[in-house]
């Protein structure tokens, strides 16, 4: 057999490190700017076109680079700011990973103009799809000015996938908000097609501040300051009469990093607590200084993550401060944990009280607790075409072990030799008597988990497995009164978790059939989807339930399969109650009977002279 692995060429694999790094114009915005800093410009002007889409120019007074520097700035990995490895952990600058160049330059036209203060001259490069296309002497400013034309002009479906420009330059704001506060030494300007959004003179935080949010900052904010062995913590948080009813406006820098933090967000919403009415969010900018051998920012290329080693002490230090700030910390109630708890234990109590009127019948109960095989293909046959009655659908099939394709069946029995395949990643094609069954894995896999779920909710016996790290999840005020409110049948699917302060649970089991390690999104997905579906369905609530963790937790389009896993999927759609549809009403599958083909052919046939 030849060898047949081969090296990618470098261009290909720098479109795939590059989209990472750069996911959409604020990416790239992110990046330059803190480039410009990291660089020790004093002074910095953002310019953008069309949301980014069009222009991304970044013009700072920093160091510059030398001619060979200039060009080692392009090649991935490729850094002055670490040597060895144990930079990594002393790290002060805020790139690293010398990929932001490399990246950008991968999936855009961009073109760098640079002078160091001791050269004459500077010099220019241009690169396209990482290819220097030019390089050349040329009369500049000491500093550097990159202009990033047309990003993702060569990845259309990256370009198609960008949102409309007010949403793009939210994104771009915000990350220019978070580099400008973390550098108020720094002047900033910023303009949006020839207009100016920004002039920001270097100054003080709070002049930083009032500058970037407006005059009326200038009263609320209450400073924020505290030190310990480990950390050094400072920062203004805004008075409670001045919180918004919108999130946003809440910052957390790291060793002047902005990170997102909900255990941290959690402290300072501690601190506010009796002080702001629910669904309110307090403004506040507050910077840790902690010695980055305490600290791992290396998890996520766009570091905006962190872990802290001793993140305890952190939130202890955090809520203290503010408390301080607040000038309240006598009087703001510590959070009881027991008054919460009880809340879901009263709730918990009256609606088990209540009679439960169900979508629910024995049949099906009976249905799929038999665990006999008789084969529903013969059943299938019996009836015409892709239509089967209630009660062929509702025949008996074995049990398998598995419902999320990753956890592949132990035992899932032997793969009648069968003609099987997955097509496009979408559809499972499968022989059958009378032609040839396209299933949409997908809806398939919906209405599977659904009926399950369904039967968990009814029956409670939703089985739980216990995460490895229970994680907390903060939801807006109105979601967590919802989930509040049907926590029993939250947890009768196989979630447990418990009230966690204010607007947090602590999610600490999932349903057993649901592959770990994503609990917070998976339930955060479950209220968002309950939401979706009460928008959308007219559901009973125990339905919409059932609905929303089978669209979280099942099998997506694009989902590459086992052909044990299609056998399955088949199998358990077949032995549902209503196997042709999903539960809002969409075909799972259709069968292409052979009587159909063969009038193909015999119409071309017919054709023939
Ligand atoms: P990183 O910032 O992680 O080192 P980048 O790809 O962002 O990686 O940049 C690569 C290198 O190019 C930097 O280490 C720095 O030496 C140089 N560089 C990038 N932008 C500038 C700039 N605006 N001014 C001076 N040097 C720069
Ligand atoms: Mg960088």
């Amino acid at each position: 057999m030849p060898d047949i692995i081969q090296l990618l060429p470098d261009s290909i694999a720098n479109q795939i490190a590059a989209g990472e790094v750069v996911q959409r114009p604020a990416s790239a915005v992110k990046e330059l700017l803190e480039n410009a800093v990291d660089a020790g410009a004093t002074q910095v002007k953002l310019i953008i076109k069309d949301a980014g889409k069009v222009l991304i120019q970044v013009i700072d007074n920093g160091a510059g680079m030398s001619e060979t520097d200039a060009r080692m700035s392009l090649e991935r990995h490729a850094t002055s700011k670490i040597r060895k490895t144990e930079d990594l952990f002393t790290l002060r600058t805020m790139g690293f990973r010398g990929e932001a160049l490399a990246s950008i330059a991968a999936v855009s036209q961009m073109e760098l103009k640079t002078r160091p203060a001791e050269r004459e001259i500077g010099t220019l490069i241009f690169v396209e799809g990482s290819e220097v296309r030019r390089q050349e002497p040329v009369a500049t400013e000491v500093g550097t000015s990159i202009s990033v034309r047309n990003l993702f002009y060569n990845i259309p479906a990256r370009r198609n996938f960008l949102k409309s420009n007010p949403v793009e330059v939210r994104h771009i704001n915000e990350e220019f908000q978070r580099v400008v506060l973390a550098h108020p030494q720094i002047g900033f300007s910023f303009y949006i097609n020839d207009d100016a959004e920004y002039d920001l003179l270097p100054g003080k935080l709070s002049q930083r501040i009032v500058s970037v949010f407006g005059k009326s900052y200038q009263q609320q904010l209450a400073p924020c300051q505290e030190e310990t062995d480990l950390v050094k913590l400072h920062g203004y948080v805004g008075r409670p009469e001045a919180a918004r009813k919108t999130r946003g406006e809440q910052f957390i820098f790291v060793n002047n990093r902005f990170i997102r933090s909900n255990y941290l967000n959690h402290a300072v919403m501690s601190a506010f607590e009796g002080l702001i009415g629910e669904g309110s969010f307090p403004f506040y900018v507050l910077f840790i200084e902690i010695d980055p051998r305490h600290i791992d920012v290396n998890i996520h290329p766009t570091k905006t993550e962190i872990k802290f080693d001793d993140d305890r002490s952190i939130y202890g230090v955090v809520l203290a401060a503010v408390r301080q700030a607040l000038g309240t910390h006598n009087l703001s109630p510590a959070i009881d944990f027991n008054e919460d708890v009880n809340i879901v234990t009263k709730l918990e109590r009256a609606t088990s009280d209540q009679t439960r009127e169900i979508y629910f019948d024995e049949r099906f109960q009976h249905h799929l607790h038999r665990t006999n095989l008789e084969h529903w293909e013969t059943l299938l046959e019996a009836g015409k075409g892709s239509r089967l009655t209630q009660d062929q659908a509702r025949q008996p099939v074995r049990e398998l072990k598995f419902e999320s394709a990753v956890n592949l069946p132990e035992t899932s029995g032997p793969v009648p030799d069968r003609w099987l395949v997955q097509l496009e990643g979408r559809y499972i094609l499968r022989q059958v008597r009378s032609g040839l069954m396209f299933v949409d894995q997908q809806a398939a896999h919906e209405r599977i988990l659904f009926e399950k779920n369904l039967q968990r909710l009814v029956l409670k016996t939703g089985e739980s497995q216990q995460s490895l790290f229970p994680q907390t999840v903060e939801l807006a005020p109105a979601d967590f009164a919802l989930a509040l409110e049907m926590a029993p049948e939250i947890r009768a699917l196989g979630f447990r978790f418990e009230v966690f302060g204010r607007n947090s649970f602590v999610v600490e089991g999932i349903p057993a059939h649901v592959t770990p390690g994503r609990e917070k999104a998976l339930f955060e997905g479950l209220v968002e989807q309950f939401k979706d579906n009460q928008a959308t369905l007219s559901l009973p609530i125990r339905e919409n339930l059932a609905l929303a963790l089978a669209r979280r937790a099942g099998i997506r389009h694009g989902q590459m399969l086992q052909k044990e896993e299609m056998s399955t999927i088949v199998d358990q759609l077949m032995a549902c109650k209503t196997p042709n549809f999903t539960p809002d009403g969409k075909p799972t599958f259709f069968i292409f009977e052979f009587g159909k083909i063969e009038t193909y052919f015999n119409r071309q046939s017919a054709q023939r002279p």
